[in-house]
């Protein structure tokens, strides 16, 4: 019988992204899933190619296609240069960035058994990029506004990020959250806020949070933790959490804090999930400093394909990539530095033999 045909745009971003890209797509095409993949480029090399860091023909090809798998892409910090990813998410509207961590006999780490998953607003919140620069008149307009509305003073010489939270966003990301919890016999969703300060931002997130609530009651259990609350305790105890559903920074910082509990960014996958279509790349940036040295795990990107197939109905192909990383892991052998006991062990192997030796586990050799 001949096997369904998907079309799925690449985005092999840049720094790492091109080594750990390519070594997720040969993995994902060693299932046997018949994609056919359009590459497209985004970030320093489209800049190169066209002059733009986001061409429209890039959220053409997704929206196209409606499915996408992104390396990394760098956006240098303090400069008026916005980030591509942010971009391309709220571009296509893709509201939902769904982050599992999950522990991996093999890697070590503090914490044995984590199976936790973030569930981060991707659509306003601090990351909307609205944004009023330092000494510019328009943030002095501002300013000035503010204070005559609040009788609160700013200095003058402050630059102001918005933050903006809606009802409308809130509603859909929570609902998200409890129907992944749902769908995944998940037993929890714990909402992540800091409303005792933000009383018309975080305090309208949770407030939103507890109706939703409410029409799941009986199926899925519901708790609020304060957010820096909320970090202490991943630390201290996190197998008494399941899925957690946080705005948009909160959801970004938490992700890399678990990570962290799995025991690093090389092996946390990541999708940025909307309603029209699906963008899958794992939660660590284009580390610069490794770029071409074929050195850092490619697990993260492997394991965001291995979503990618769930969410184009893939199952058995997802099934056998995520099993044949887990054995590859668990033996220890070929597997890259940050994997090893010391990350001077001589023995590591680089991005492209470990995707090798799951190729081998996922054909049986
Ligand atoms: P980073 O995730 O790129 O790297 C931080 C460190 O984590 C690295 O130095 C490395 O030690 C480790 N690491 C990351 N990926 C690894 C892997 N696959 N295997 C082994 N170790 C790995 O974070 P950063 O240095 O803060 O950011 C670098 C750039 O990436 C910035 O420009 C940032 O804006 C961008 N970024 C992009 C995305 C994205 O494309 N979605 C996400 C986060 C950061």
């Amino acid at each position: 019988m001949q096997r369904m045909q998907h079309k799925i745009t690449l985005i092999p971003g840049d720094g790492i992204g091109l080594e750990v890209s390519l070594a997720a797509k040969r993995c994902i095409d060693a299932t046997g899933v018949n994609i056919e993949w359009v590459q497209m480029s985004a970030g320093q090399d489209a800049l190169d190619k066209t002059g733009e860091l986001l061409p429209q023909s890039v959220l053409d090809s997704i929206k196209e296609n409606k499915v996408a798998l992104k390396g990394p892409i760098t956006t240098p910090v303090g400069t008026g240069f916005r980030s591509i990813n942010v971009a391309i998410r709220q571009a296509l509207d893709l509201y939902a960035c769904v982050r599992p961590a999950k522990s991996y006999v093999g890697v070590k780490s503090n914490f044995k058994d984590i199976d936790l998953v973030i569930i981060r607003e991707n659509s306003e919140d601090l990351y909307a990029g609205i944004e009023f620069e330092e000494g510019d008149l328009k943030t002095l307009e501002l300013i000035h506004q503010i204070e005559k509305d609040t009788k609160k003073k700013i200095r003058s010489d402050s630059g102001i990020t918005i933050k903006s939270i809606s009802k409308f966003a809130s509603e859909r990301i929570v609902r998200f959250a409890f129907e992944y919890a749902l769908k995944n016999n998940r037993k929890k969703v714990t909402c992540v806020h800091k409303a005792n300060i933000m009383k018309f931002t975080d305090g309208l997130f949770l407030k939103i949070a507890r109706q939703v609530a409410q029409d799941f009651q009986g199926k899925i259990v519901f708790e609020e933790r304060i957010v820096d609350n909320m970090a202490m305790q991943l630390v201290q105890k996190p197998h008494n959490y399941d899925v957690l559903v946080l705005p948009n920074l909160y959801g970004d910082i938490i992700s890399d804090l678990c990570a962290g509990l799995i025991g690093g960014l090389g092996i946390a996958p990541g999708a940025n999930i909307g309603d029209n279509a699906a963008v899958f790349e794992a939660v660590h940036g284009s580390a610069p400093k490794y770029k071409g040295q074929n050195k850092v795990n490619p697990t993260a990107m492997i394991l965001s394909g291995a979503l990618m197939l769930r969410y184009i109905k893939e199952d058995a192909a997802a099934l056998k990539l995520e099993r044949a990383v887990k054995e590859v892991i668990a033996e220890g052998e070929f597997v890259t530095y940050d994997l090893k006991a010391s990350p001077l062990d001589a023995s590591a192997v680089g991005t492209e033999e470990m995707a090798d030796a799951i190729i081998k586990r996922i054909k049986g050799k």
